[in-house]
C-alpha cells in the first residue's frame, strides 16, 4: 500500500506510517478482508462506502496536522478516517447521519481503543457548534455547494477538506480561515457519495 501512496503523493511520513499500521480490515466486514488492503473504496452497508486508502491519505496530508489539533470529520461511515485522523491530532469529533453506522463505529472505536474520538448521530451539515471550533473539518462526502456554516467552524488558521461538485463527480477544496476571511485551493478530481442533510443535497 505504502508504494502506492508515495506514487499518488504522499510525502508526509507521519501519515505514511499511521496508514501502515491502521488496520483497514478491521472497518470492513470480514467478507471484505481479502480486498481490504487494496487501493479502492469498499461497501460498508447502509449503500455507504469506506474511502480508498489514496483519498484517505491525501486529506489527511492536506489537513497539514501536527499533533495538537481538535478535527471535526462530517461522515463517520467505517471509522477508518478518523481513526486514521485520531492517531495524528489531539482530538477527532465524527458525525454520522445513518444510525446503524453510527453504533457500529462508536463501539468499534471503543473495542479498538480509539479513545480520543468522540461520536455524535446527527445532520453534520450544521457541524458541532457547542465544540467549535476547530483547527481542521474534514468532510468525507460531497457537498452540493461549499458547506459555509462549516467554514464558520474553524478557527483562525484552521483548515477544512471538503469535497464539492454535482452527485457523480466533485473537486476537493482546501478552505483556509485567515484573520481576513478565507482561501480557498482546489486540490483536484474527486468521487463521493452525497452528503445529505439541511446544508447539502435532499436526499
Ligand atoms: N469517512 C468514512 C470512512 O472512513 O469510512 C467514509 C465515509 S462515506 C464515503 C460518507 C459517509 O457520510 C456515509 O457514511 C454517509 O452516511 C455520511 N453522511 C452523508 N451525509 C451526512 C451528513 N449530513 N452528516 C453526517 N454524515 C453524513
Amino acid at each position: 500500500m505504502l508504494t502506492t501512496l508515495q506514487k499518488g503523493g504522499i510525502s508526509d511520513a507521519s501519515v505514511l506510517t499511521v496508514m501502515k499500521s491502521t488496520p483497514r480490515h478491521l472497518f470492513v466486514s470480514e467478507a471484505l478482508w481479502p480486498k481490504a488492503y487494496g487501493d479502492h473504496p469498499l461497501p460498508i452497508g447502509e449503500s455507504q462506502t469506506i474511502s480508498q486508502p489514496l483519498t484517505v491519505a491525501l486529506m489527511t496530508q492536506a489537513l497539514e496536522l501536527n499533533g495538537e489539533e481538535r478535527v471535526l470529520e462530517i461522515g463517520t461511515g467505517s471509522g477508518y478516517q478518523a481513526a486514521v485522523l485520531s492517531q495524528l491530532a489531539y482530538k477527532v469529533y465524527t458525525i454520522e447521519r445513518i444510525r446503524p453506522l453510527y453504533l457500529r463505529t462508536r463501539k468499534l472505536f471503543d473495542d479498538l481503543g480509539y479513545f480520543n474520538i468522540v461520536t455524535r448521530y446527527g445532520d453534520g451539515t450544521k457541524g458541532w457548534h457547542t465544540e467549535a471550533p476547530f483547527d481542521g473539518i474534514i468532510v468525507t462526502a460531497g457537498a452540493p455547494v461549499l458547506p459555509e456554516v462549516l467554514a464558520l467552524q474553524l478557527a483562525i488558521g484552521g483548515r477544512m477538506i471538503v469535497p464539492v461538485g454535482g452527485a457523480d463527480a466533485q473537486q476537493m477544496y482546501r478552505i483556509t480561515r485567515t484573520p481576513e476571511g478565507f482561501t480557498q485551493e482546489n486540490l483536484g478530481p474527486c468521487r463521493f457519495v452525497k452528503l445529505i442533510g439541511e446544508n447539502g443535497w435532499n436526499a
